[in-house]
């Protein structure tokens, strides 16, 4: 059975009384038990867990600790354009704002590329807006085999491929795969997405799929928090995570928590995620998936980042531009959104370090499959 398929069996507003009719006593069967369900995510994303966060904390660091260690892998952003045939109402590269358009030549993102691996990094994100004629998978291709000399790990957050193109970026020296459902609300999805290609509900529910078949190692799922209702929307990536966990066990599912931010086109969230709730869903994830990686990028404020740490994130990014060019060309181009936290790399990983945590550069070489 697909995503798209089972999905049909949960309805939004179902779902939703089911989070609001959970007890206290819910919450503690969920929280003291050893092993956890898609009910008991329900229970720890209700409103009735809210006086048991400090409890939640604890739990998910200690869950984290076991299977992770004090580790936090640290990975970079490279934005290779801000293109866009989509008109997302959230985004700065929304196709009708008028802002500088750039994409970079292969040149321009080795020279990029060599900024961040100078900052330490060895896992790069190769980020664009969906502009397929503009970013063919041919140039996807082309790059990824430049920089997998100097980058032990490259995933992409582009537009949603068939599984073949997948596989094409994957022998580049592709290995990681990021996509966003932005939210799981039809409706709403409709609402915020009013042209372009990715209008398409169902094809890019079914991206990580593709991404599944074609053997990503890394898969990174997530909901754009700010959308719609951010336990609902747990609630379905949960229902996602676990999904995907079952069927692509190879592959490493992930799942990020990106809060909307401030960005052309002035898009104010309908449902603002304060910090409370965003702990919430991040230790409600951690208890309900010990093995997935938790991901917290610099959308979020420094002294944020900081405390969500210990709760159960694996991974972070530093010192991130948003912009194609914007880590070392002097003609960059405009950005997606404004980050929050601005701190160097080196200050996040001083950081990690000073919180008794180990920040990782690499953690994987593709020369492990070829041995
Ligand atoms: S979110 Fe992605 S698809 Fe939508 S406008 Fe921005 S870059 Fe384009």
């Amino acid at each position: 059975m697909s995503f798209a398929d089972k999905i049909k069996g949960y309805n939004w507003d179902t779902v939703k009384s089911a989070i609001l009719a959970k007890t206290a006593d819910d919450v503690r069967r969920a929280l003291y038990t050893d092993i956890r369900t898609y009910n008991d995510l329900l229970a720890l994303l209700s409103p009735a867990a809210e006086p048991f966060i400090e409890d939640m904390a604890q739990q998910a660091h200690r869950t984290t600790l076991r299977r992770f260690g004090k580790i936090i892998q640290m990975y970079a952003p490279l934005y290779v354009s801000n293109k866009c045939s989509n008109s997302c109402l959230y985004c700065g590269f929304n196709r009708t704002n008028k802002i500088d358009r750039k994409t970079l030549t292969e040149k321009e993102v080795m020279q990029e590329a060599e900024t961040i691996y100078n900052s330490g990094f060895r896992h790069i994100l190769l980020v664009s807006g969906e502009a397929p004629k503009d970013v063919p998978v041919s140039y996807f291709c082309r790059i990824a085999q430049s920089l997998k000399i100097f980058f032990s790990s490259i995933s992409i957050e582009i537009y949603p491929m068939d599984t073949e193109e997948y596989k094409s970026l994957i022998k580049s020296g592709v290995d990681g795969l990021t996509v966003y459902q932005e939210t799981y609300n039809r409706t709403t999805y409709r609402q915020v997405h009013p042209a372009g290609k990715k209008r398409d509900y169902k094809w890019r529910l079914m991206t990580p799929d593709r991404g599944g078949i074609a053997g990503f190692r890394r898969i990174n799922i997530g909901a754009l928090l700010g959308l719609s209702d951010w336990r609902v929307e747990g609630a379905f990536t949960g229902l996602h995570a676990i999904y995907l966990m079952r069927k692509y066990w190879q592959s490493l599912i992930s799942i990020s928590f990106p809060r909307l931010r401030p960005a052309t086109g002035g898009y104010e969230p309908d449902y603002p995620v304060n910090d409370s709730a965003l702990a919430q869903l991040i230790c409600a994830f951690r208890l309900l998936l010990p093995d997935a990686g938790l991901v917290i990028s610099t959308r979020e404020p420094e002294l944020l980042r900081n405390n969500l740490m210990p709760l159960g994130i694996t991974q972070m990014s530093a010192g991130s531009r948003t912009s194609p060019g914007g880590y070392s060309l002097e003609a960059h181009a405009d950005n997606q959104f404004e980050i929050s936290d601005i701190r160097s790399p080196e200050d996040v990983a001083r950081m990690i370090t000073s919180s008794g945590y180990e920040p990782v550069w690499k953690d994987w070489d593709k020369a492990f499959l070829e041995g």
